[in-house]
């Protein structure tokens, strides 16, 4: 199939971008296209116009200070896993994102095209919330900042407000005790993950999320992140089958034994 006819624009800046925006409701942001171009073959979306905004140089870059690492909402993949963006410590965003889909993917698949786009089996659904990173976002009323658990409400819903641009993605650096560990499986190397999970352990921090659950993914902390946490919190939801169950424990499991090393 092909995409419903669509008028393409590239804005120079992010208030021209957030301008148009307010001025076509029918308007849909376009990042990488990973996610957006399937979705127009499939006329899934059929927005009257496309804004393209990964060349805009305000979304491309990454800083950091002493305290967080910030990454502009369109760099890619790519960018991350080859260290070309600022690191939280230890290469943790690095490895994550070199496990993502292929390289082709990577090459223009964003990390703020993900997150809006919320795939309950993504990466940095799963990752981004247990290294508590905060979204800043961009509309017509000013900035908003939220945690990234806040900002993902359900599969393929985010709290972005109409018109809103997701700017960038601000991560707390890890303190040098951090233990981390991510783990997922995968039914051949590239495809999205059927279980997920990410262990953060630093400072007086514990904190336990398991993804690819076909909803958000599901956020222990302090006490409740532990392997009984996860089989409690996982027997309640009777949407999962018991192999699902199995096979997030197994690799929260292998999460919690990396973050141990
Ligand atoms: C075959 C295949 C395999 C994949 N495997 C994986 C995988 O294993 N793990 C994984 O995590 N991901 C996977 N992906 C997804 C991919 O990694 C991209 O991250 C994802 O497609 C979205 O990023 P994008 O930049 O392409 O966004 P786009 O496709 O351009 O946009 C996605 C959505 O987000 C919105 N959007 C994008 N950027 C912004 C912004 N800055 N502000 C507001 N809204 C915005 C768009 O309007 C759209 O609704 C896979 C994709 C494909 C096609």
């Amino acid at each position: 199939m092909k995409a419903a006819p669509f008028d393409h624009v590239r804005p120079t800046s992010v208030a021209e971008a957030i301008a148009l925006l307010a001025r076509e409701p029918g308007a849909r942001v376009l990042a990488g296209g990973q996610s957006l171009g399937p979705m127009l073959n499939l006329r899934l979306a059929q927005p009257r116009l496309l804004v393209q905004v990964n060349r805009l140089p305000e979304l491309a870059g990454a800083d950091s200070d002493a305290e967080a690492v910030t990454i502009g909402a369109c760099v890619t993949h790519a960018a991350i896993a080859d260290g070309r963006a600022a690191d939280v410590g230890n290469n943790v965003l690095a490895e994550v994102a070199d496990g993502i889909a292929y390289r082709a993917i990577r090459n223009r698949g964003t990390i703020g095209g993900s997150l809006c786009h919320a795939d309950p089996a993504a990466d940095w659904v799963t990752v981004l919330m247990a290294l508590d990173a905060v979204v800043v976002l961009h509309g017509q009323q000013g900035e908003r900042r939220l945690r990234v658990a806040d900002f993902i409400q359900a599969a393929f819903r985010t709290a972005l407000l109409p018109g809103e641009i997701l700017q960038a993605v601000r991560l707390p650096r890890l303190t040098a005790g951090a233990r981390w560990g991510f783990e997922k499986a995968c039914r051949k190397p590239g495809d999205f993950a059927h279980a997920m999970a990410a262990v953060l352990l630093h400072g007086g921090v514990r904190r336990v999320v398991i993804g690819a659950l076909g909803n958000r993914p599901l956020l222990l902390e302090g006490d409740a992140a532990s392997l009984d946490g996860a089989q409690h919190a996982l027997q309640a939801m009777p949407e999962l089958t018991p192999v699902q169950r199995h096979m997030q424990m197994a690799v929260l499991h292998r999460a919690l034994a990396k973050a141990a090393t």
